[in-house]
């Protein structure tokens, strides 16, 4: 994974690339953002280029591909042991950057989840922060910036890997050879990640969409072994609950985008599916809708049972 690869984050990649060629590296980077934002693949393609001699690594040799494949005796790689970094964790590390590098002109670590460090790991990890010991290269990752430490945070150099906009993902995918169908559904059913657009768009979503959105509509509340099956197929975790949850969001927008005489609508595939939906429904409860799908997905991020969740949405969603 070299910069070249990077989407969407151009001003991090140029920035990277400026410091690496005029030697002006940071010892420590914190890079934030949401999940699936590809900060990781920022993360190993700095650490590449550092390793492999030059403003970029070429992503082939022998060298990038132990990074890449976070095998590098150079690289060290940290995340949470359970809920927590802990400072034993923290310990390893300091002993491990204290050794000369073996085959890289320098060491590295990448710490996944900065924000997890309990008390006393954060305050040892100030330490490294604070001291260096040799010419080691940090690089810490989190998407919740506000839970790290302010005097870790002080410390680092941050770069910022927001959402991308829809346009944005959709255009990346296009180039990558999606059709402009499939290009314009995973880009809006994103949430912003660059990685969740990749995963829809090769894997199986874009198929199983349309045969939920035809159960889900058509089930009535009498229904309820369909609709439990259906809750129990899509559900089977928070992440898959929450990409349902996503789906049927932006499938009740169109269709209160139809009832409001807007072509503009994401699913165009689905079309007659959409106005008939739209026909048996009144504006008010088509908004009601959306605010049930609102507040399962809040209800989702805070560790509510998938299961439960959905078929509660599912159950209000039918006609
Ligand atoms: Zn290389």
């Amino acid at each position: 994974m070299s910069f070249s690869r990077i989407i969407g984050y151009e001003r991090n990649v140029s920035l990277l690339r400026r410091a690496l060629a005029t030697g002006k590296l940071s010892h420590a980077y914190l890079f934030y953002g949401i999940d699936g934002s590809g900060m990781k693949e920022a993360a190993l393609a700095l650490v590449e280029a550092v390793f492999c001699n030059g403003t970029d690594g070429c992503g082939e040799c022998p060298s990038c591909r132990k990074v890449a494949g976070l095998r590098h005796p150079d690289l060290h790689h940290v995340q949470p042991d359970g809920a927590f970094i802990k400072i034993d964790q923290i310990r390893e590390l300091q002993k491990e950057l204290s050794y000369r590098p073996f085959e890289a002109p320098k060491k590295a670590c990448i710490i996944e989840q900065a924000d997890k460090m309990n008390t006393s790991a954060a305050n040892a990890f100030l330490k490294t922060l604070e001291e260096p010991s040799g010419d080691a290269i940090l690089i810490l990752m989190t998407t919740h910036v506000d839970a790290v430490l302010p005097t870790i945070l002080s410390r680092c150099q941050q770069l910022r890997f927001p959402s991308l906009s829809t346009e944005t993902i959709a255009s990346q995918l296009r180039e990558k050879g999606a059709d402009e169908d499939s290009a314009r559904i995973a880009a809006a059913l994103a949430g912003g990640s660059i990685e969740r657009a990749q995963e829809i768009v090769e894997g199986d979503w874009l198929q199983t969409r349309r045969s939920l959105l035809e159960r889900i509509t058509a089930l009535s509340p009498e229904e309820i072994i369909p609709l439990f099956a259906a809750a129990e197929e899509a559900a089977k975790d928070k992440d898959s609950a929450i990409h349902l949850v996503d789906l049927l969001n932006v499938f009740w927008r169109d269709i209160l985008l139809t009832q409001s005489g807007s072509s503009e609508i994401v699913n165009t595939d689905l079309s007659p599916l959409i106005r008939s939906v739209a026909e048996r429904n009144s504006l008010d409860r088509v908004i009601e809708k959306l605010e049930r799908i609102a507040r399962t997905r809040q209800a989702l991020t805070r560790n509510a049972n998938p299961r439960l969740a959905i078929e509660v949405l599912i159950m209000s969603l039918a006609d």
